[in-house]
């Protein structure tokens, strides 16, 4: 029963979480204040009374529509709400009542202001991933990965840089500069083994997405695909279930 409530908990967390991370993801990079101007519809300017402020369910009674000027929301606001609040559940559910549970959180909210700065614009800031670097370098000295070392910690974090940087100098410009230097703050929150997942992970999601627009004949569009998304999504599971598939793909032999 305490595990149910707290789920919750965490879950609504999320959600609240999730709302402020995409005002942070759609302001940052266009240089805007995330405190000023308060929460408006993009259409019409017009300002959200309370009753709009609630993550989800907002949505769900507008029918995703501004009630001033009927403009559709765009979806990912909810979506991106929604995942904030799933990820924070999970990390709860995988490590408990721990530190490595406020760390994961942190890890969630990186990734989640990512994928919305590069679903929106095909950026990842350096406004973004300065602080979390900042704090991971910290944070990770402080509580390092179970079973891992801090010196692991600085040795991914390098391994994530270099590994991509020589692959973007070979592939001249096939990988971008923020997705190379996310490698390496991933790099520093995982364990090295984890950190090679996440690679693995996200390259396979990026191919099967790619053969999927290729095989719907939208191909050509492939070099548009911003593949921020696709890291978080590999980061995400190789953190939450890494060891499990370790373990699982070892008893194997
Ligand atoms: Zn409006």
């Amino acid at each position: 029963m305490l595990q149910f409530l707290l789920s919750v908990s965490f879950f609504l967390l999320g959600l609240l979480f999730g709302s402020f991370y995409n005002v942070v993801g759609l302001r940052v990079p266009k240089k805007e204040s995330i405190v000023y101007p308060p929460s408006h519809c993009p259409a019409c300017a017009r300002r959200l009374g309370p009753g709009e402020l609630i993550p989800l369910v907002s949505y769900v009674l507008a029918k995703g529509k501004c009630k001033g000027c009927h403009t559709r929301i765009s979806l990912l606001y909810p979506v991106m709400e929604g995942l904030t609040g799933l990820g924070f559940v999970l990390v709860f559910l995988r490590y408990g009542l721990s530190w490595e549970t406020m760390l994961g959180i942190l890890f969630v909210s990186l990734l989640i202001i990512i994928t919305v700065t590069d679903l929106s614009y095909r950026l990842i800031p350096n406004k973004v991933l300065l602080p979390f670097f900042l704090l991971f370098l910290v944070l990770r000295f402080l509580w390092p990965y179970e079973g891992t070392g801090y010196g692991q910690h600085l040795i991914g974090m390098a391994a994530g840089f270099l590994f991509f940087w020589l692959l973007a100098v070979v592939s001249r410009g096939g990988m971008g500069g923020g997705d190379i230097k996310l490698y390496a703050v991933i790099g520093l929150f995982l364990p090295p083994l984890l950190l090679f997942l996440t690679v693995f992970l996200s390259a396979a999601c990026g191919t099967l997405y790619g053969l999927y627009l290729w095989m719907s004949g939208r191909g050509a569009r492939k070099a548009m695909i911003p593949f921020g998304p696709f890291i978080a999504i590999g980061a995400l599971v190789s953190y939450l279930y890494g060891s499990g598939l370790g373990a699982w793909y070892l008893s194997l032999y």
